[in-house]
């Protein structure tokens, strides 16, 4: 479906096509025929979606039809947004897309001097786009009326709540009239903003996007070029790098979990694992050895790992690439929960080098490549401290060696 075959009134047909939206986004197309139709929504929407759009437009066109004469009644939709950046942007779109309609949309914010703002609160403003806490000021001082406020929209809900404006949104939604309408944005969705947003919608109509780049924005996720029976020293090192890091290693098979367990544990890093030949009893001792953090190393199985929620894991190591691209994503998800940053690191062999292109064919971008550089590669294999594996370092130590007596006998024939 096209914008042109919404019923939606001309002029925002008009900005639309000026901006080049032809079609709604997933998120736009879910959200406009509720809300036009006055339903509180309850959206799971990450930015990059179009969700500002999504409550833009269809607001634009219900105050731009009531609005028959540029009288000045009030304020009508209430914009709440966590931060000056998202109120700037979100202001811009409600601009961009009023334009030559009868609708006019203010923003204000904190942090700078708030006269020029009441100034223009004197004007007939039909959207008014705000931090909480500018807001809250300038309500309390009598400037902003709420009393004609129908629609009031909460955006990045969940970030309001990490910086602590649940009181203040709280407070406004007591300020509005009874009757109104709410549309409730989150990017993420826990318990805690269940609970938020359930107390203040009504029997909402819930839509759920799933982001374009599945992997979370809080993962830095990279891929490095390892030769399969270099993957133990890379590994080692990065263990003993991170000795505080809680770290997460994926492995193709079980097989493959004992045996990175064992080559571990011949370098003195104590790990755990887990997979299918494990009982009950076991997954269960190693994952709460794993959360405490007594032991900060867990080798695992796709299938094993599958629905655990560990806190604060630092790096996922994919120490075999998954074969199914789609446990690439559920994998490094593991890092980066919530709003905690997270690295991931991919260990690709030759052989792996097609599953890689299917992940990211599957991802729809590539993966950044960690660059190791040939001396870097080396020193990583001459760092491990396994004695059964120092013969690596040697034949390399061998290898130059040769080449440098090579050399000067080649130029002696000459
Ligand atoms: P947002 O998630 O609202 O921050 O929007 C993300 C980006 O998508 C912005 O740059 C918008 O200009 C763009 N956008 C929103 N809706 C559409 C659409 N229907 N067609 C093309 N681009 C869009």
């Amino acid at each position: 479906m096209k914008f042109e075959d919404y019923h939606i009134s001309f002029e925002i047909k008009k900005n639309l096509a000026k901006l080049g939206f032809k079609k709604p986004t997933d998120i736009q197309f879910k959200s406009i025929p509720p809300v036009l139709k006055g339903e509180d929504v309850l959206a799971i929407a990450q930015t990059g979606t179009g969700k500002t759009a999504a409550f833009a437009i269809p607001v634009i066109d219900i105050l731009h039809r009531r609005k028959n004469t540029r009288r000045n009644d009030g304020i009508k939709c209430l914009v709440m947004v966590p931060t000056r950046e998202l109120a700037q942007q979100i202001a811009e779109v409600f601009d961009k897309l009023s334009r030559h309609t009868r609708v006019k949309s203010l923003c204000i914010f904190g942090g700078v001097e708030q006269d020029p703002q009441i100034k223009s609160l004197d004007g007939d403003v039909d959207v008014l786009i705000t931090t909480p806490g500018r807001m809250f000021d300038l309500a309390s001082q009598g400037f902003v009326d709420l009393n004609r406020v129908e629609i009031l929209i909460l955006d990045e809900a969940d970030h309001m709540l990490d910086l602590g404006f649940i009181t203040d949104i709280r407070d406004v939604k007591r300020k509005l009239p009874r009757k109104h309408q709410t549309l409730f944005y989150s990017a993420t969705i826990d318990e805690k903003i269940k609970k938020l947003a359930y107390s203040l919608v009504e029997n909402p109509i819930r839509i759920q996007i799933s982001p374009k780049d599945p992997v979370s924005k809080n993962v830095n996720h990279s891929v490095a070029y390892i030769g399969m029976d270099d993957k133990r020293f890379f590994l080692e090192r990065l263990v003993k790098e991170n000795e505080e890091s809680k770290i997460l290693i994926f492995v193709r098979t079980k097989v493959r979990a004992e045996r990175v367990f064992k080559a571990m544990e011949r370098v003195g890093i104590k790990s755990l694992t887990i997979h299918g030949d494990k009982d009950q009893k076991d997954r269960f001792d190693v994952m709460s050895q794993f959360k405490k953090g007594e032991v900060k190393l867990l080798i695992a199985t796709d299938i094993s790992a599958r629905g655990i929620d560990i806190p604060s894991v630092e790096y996922v190591v994919n120490y075999d690439l998954p074969e199914q691209s789609e446990n690439y994503v559920h994998r490094v998800g593991r890092t980066g929960r919530g709003r905690e940053k997270g690295f991931a690191v991919s260990f690709c062999s030759d052989e792996e080098k097609p599953i890689l292109k299917e992940i990211e064919e599957y991802l729809g971008r590539p993966v950044t490549v960690m660059e190791i550089k040939k001396n870097d590669y080396h020193e990583t294999l001459d760092f491990t401290e396994d004695a059964d594996d120092n013969w690596k370092a040697l034949i390399i130590d061998n290898e130059n060696f040769l080449k440098n007596q090579k050399k000067p006998n080649k130029k002696k024939k000459k």
